[in-house]
């Protein structure tokens, strides 16, 4: 009822609602609260949208913080995805940006609809330009309009306001002028590139952007261009909007003239030159005469007060005259008050049209920034499909590439699909890239569903539902003590929440405990998100004992960074190739941390001990080299590796 009340119609099947019981309620609820306990003006909520889980990618708090969108964990605006690829121009488009970034589309049409209003603005980058030219004069509209429906809003609100709507007509003109004067504009969709027609959203969206001449007129004809904050002290309205106040105004400065004049007129008349009319807040006008001239006040001169050097009166006269003045100063102040409402209500009334127009302008802020990103950074147009296959081509990590400053980024290949390649196991050694490659991969298909293109050559991108992250202890070092119960609650979540659509990351998971604890973990992680829950997975890991999955299991594939060695020293060459890794070059990265020499040297030793003791001991060839066998020997040769072991089901 109380919706029904508000938006003043019958039913609520307007508004695709109609079945949705609870979520009328709760939004009853709300606007009820609003209304009754916060007292609220609720005038400019026009409408009830209907949001729907599934029609968004769904990205958890601990994801979004992993995937650094919005914030990083170092704190700096420039390391988070929304830094990266914000080229919005206005207030609205950046809040609306913020907005898909989290919430990624997961349908072909929405996410088509967007990319060909980029594609339209990447094609032709006159209107680009020409549109973000214009935006530049656009405010928050949005933040205005709320401000001036629930009555904070003051005079310079209404200003900012009218600029905007000032921007307006020109502001569509270049969206609008391209469409039809290349061609007569179809509904369709372009065919492929050089086709011109106007998008369908684009269509839509400029349509949406509604000119309000007269109401900007009606401000810039009522309000003065730069009025005070307060709103009950005058100076908000222009001489010649309202006949009655100009009066009021007229009166109140022929009552100054005449105060100034009567100065000269009463020394004139005493003989006294040093005579002042004088003015303050708590006696009014006064005449004062200094203590010499005390004897040629006139008898009329009414006393009001005695000062230290001399004394204070007043006329009848005088007195009569202040109160015109003050009188007519108050009228006209409550009347400029009066006026500055009755402008907001015209406001107001509009508001529903101008919350249009704010949206659309907001969308196509976000759309255009996407298309100045893609021209500047190179990104291409991802195909994007309901398949079930992620492919991209000399992908590169929207952030870093930006951000590194010595080193040329290296882009690189990947491909997920749910039938030969479900589960990538990314081995390297520390500070190879693969956190940057199996990050790069999400915020790839992420930045897709948003409509966005991609630092890529080619991108194939099949429909995500949802991206699950899991970065194990050592990556995420601000989470105190019981990392490896967060890490498993994590890990158990991932597990019993994906679906084949998922997106899952995995980084070094298994680090917060023992090693033959986290191995086993991550083996059998590994091997249940194969086996059952169907979900594509990168694994990062050092445990370059889980290359053997890929023995055994169809669907998982080995990948590895690439290193040189040369000199005894490791060159990161950071690209990504298939097949695993034996080695951690943990030593040499040491080194290049600027560890001590002679502990570098020990720690050689102390390797090679242990590399000799693990040969004699167990009197089997070293993991390496039974691994090198099995690559393409029998797959029982791996299986008597010392550290499988651990893994009973495996052998069974
Ligand atoms: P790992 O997870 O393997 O230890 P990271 O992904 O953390 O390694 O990468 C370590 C560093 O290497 C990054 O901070 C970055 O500076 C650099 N790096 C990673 N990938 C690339 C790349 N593709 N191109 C250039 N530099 C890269
Ligand atoms: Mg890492």
């Amino acid at each position: 009822y109380t919706l029904r009340d508000h938006f003043k119609t019958q039913s609520l099947d307007g508004f695709g609602a109609a079945d949705l019981a609870v979520g009328i309620g709760a939004a009853g609820a709300a606007l009820h609260y609003l209304q009754q306990s916060l007292r609220r003006s609720t005038g400019h909520i026009h409408r009830l949208n209907v949001y729907t889980i599934s029609d968004y990618m769904t990205l958890d708090a601990v994801t979004q913080r992993n995937l650094e969108l919005l914030e990083s964990a170092r704190g700096e605006r420039r390391h988070t995805l929304v830094g990266s690829v914000d080229r919005t121009l206005t207030p609205m488009g950046a809040r609306l940006l913020r907005e898909w970034l989290t919430h990624p589309l997961r349908d072909v049409t929405g996410i088509n609809a967007r990319q060909g209003v980029v594609a339209h603005f990447v094609d032709d980058s006159a209107v680009l330009a020409g549109f973000r030219e214009q935006l530049r004069g656009v405010r928050d509209m949005e933040r205005l309009l709320a401000r001036l429906v629930t009555g904070s809003g003051n005079a310079r609100d209404l200003v900012a306001l009218k600029e905007s709507l000032l921007a307006l007509p020109k502001l569509k003109a270049v969206l609008t002028n391209v469409g039809a004067a290349l061609v007569p504009q179809t509904q369709e969709e372009p065919a492929g590139r050089g086709a011109q027609a106007a998008p369908t959203l684009w269509i839509q969206l400029t349509g949406a952007i509604t000119e309000q001449p007269e109401l900007a007129e009606l401000i810039q004809r009522a309000i003065e261009d730069a009025p005070p904050l307060a709103l009950k002290e005058g100076g908000l309205i222009k001489r010649g909007y309202n006949e009655q106040l100009d009066e009021f105004r007229r009166a109140s400065v022929e009552g100054k003239e005449w105060i100034a004049a009567l100065q000269q007129r009463e020394i004139e008349r005493t003989g006294v030159p040093s005579l002042k009319v004088r003015y303050n807040s708590v006696f009014g006008y006064y005449i004062e005469i200094t203590k010499a001239n005390l004897a040629k006040v006139p008898t009329e001169y009414i006393r009001k007060q005695t000062i230290a050097n001399g004394e204070r009166f007043y006329t009848p006269e005088l007195k009569e005259m202040e109160g015109k003045i003050l009188g007519a100063d108050e009228k006209a102040n409550a009347l400029e008050y009066e006026l500055f409402q009755q402008v907001r209500a015209a406001v107001v009334q509009q508001s529903a049209a101008i919350q249009q127009s704010a949206a659309a302008i907001a969308s196509l802020d976000v759309l255009a920034g996407f298309a100045e990103l893609a021209r500047h950074q190179n990104y291409c147009r991802p195909l994007v499909n309901d398949g079930d296959l992620i492919e991209l081509v000399d992908g590169r990590h929207p952030v870093l590439e930006q951000t590194l400053i010595e080193e040329r980024f290296v882009p690189n290949d990947a491909k997920l699909d749910n039938c030969e390649q479900q589960v990538l196991i990314i081995t390297g050694p520390n500070m190879a890239g693969k956190s940057t490659y199996i990050r790069q991969v999400a915020l790839l298909v992420l930045l897709a569903q948003t409509g966005s293109f991609l630092p890529a050559a080619r991108a194939t991108v099949g429909l995500v539902d949802r991206i699950f992250t899991r970065i194990g202890a050592t990556d995420d070092l601000s989470r105190g003590q019981s990392t490896f119960l967060v890490e498993m609650n994590e890990t158990a979540n991932i597990l019993n929440n994906a679906t084949p659509r998922s997106l899952i990351i995995l980084d070094e998971i298994g680090r917060g405990t023992s090693t033959f604890d986290g191995l086993s973990i991550a083996w059998s992680v590994a091997e249940h998100l194969h086996n059952s829950v169907g979900a594509k997975t990168l694994f990062a890991t050092h445990y370059h004992e889980l290359t053997e999955l890929a023995v055994t299991l169809k669907k998982v594939k080995n990948f590895n960074v690439a290193v040189r060695e040369w000199h005894d020293q490791v060159v990161f060459l950071h690209k990504i190739l298939p097949g695993g890794t034996d080695k951690s070059y943990g030593i040499q990265v040491a080194r290049l941390a600027g560890l001590p020499k002679e502990v570098i040297t020990r720690a050689k030793e102390v390797l090679n001990n242990l590399e000799e003791s693990e040969l004699s001991a167990e009197g089997k060839p070293k993991l390496a080299k039974a691994r090198k066998a099995k690559v393409n020997g029998p797959k029982s040769k791996v299986l008597e590796v010392p550290q499988m072991y651990l893994f009973g089901e495996k052998k069974a």
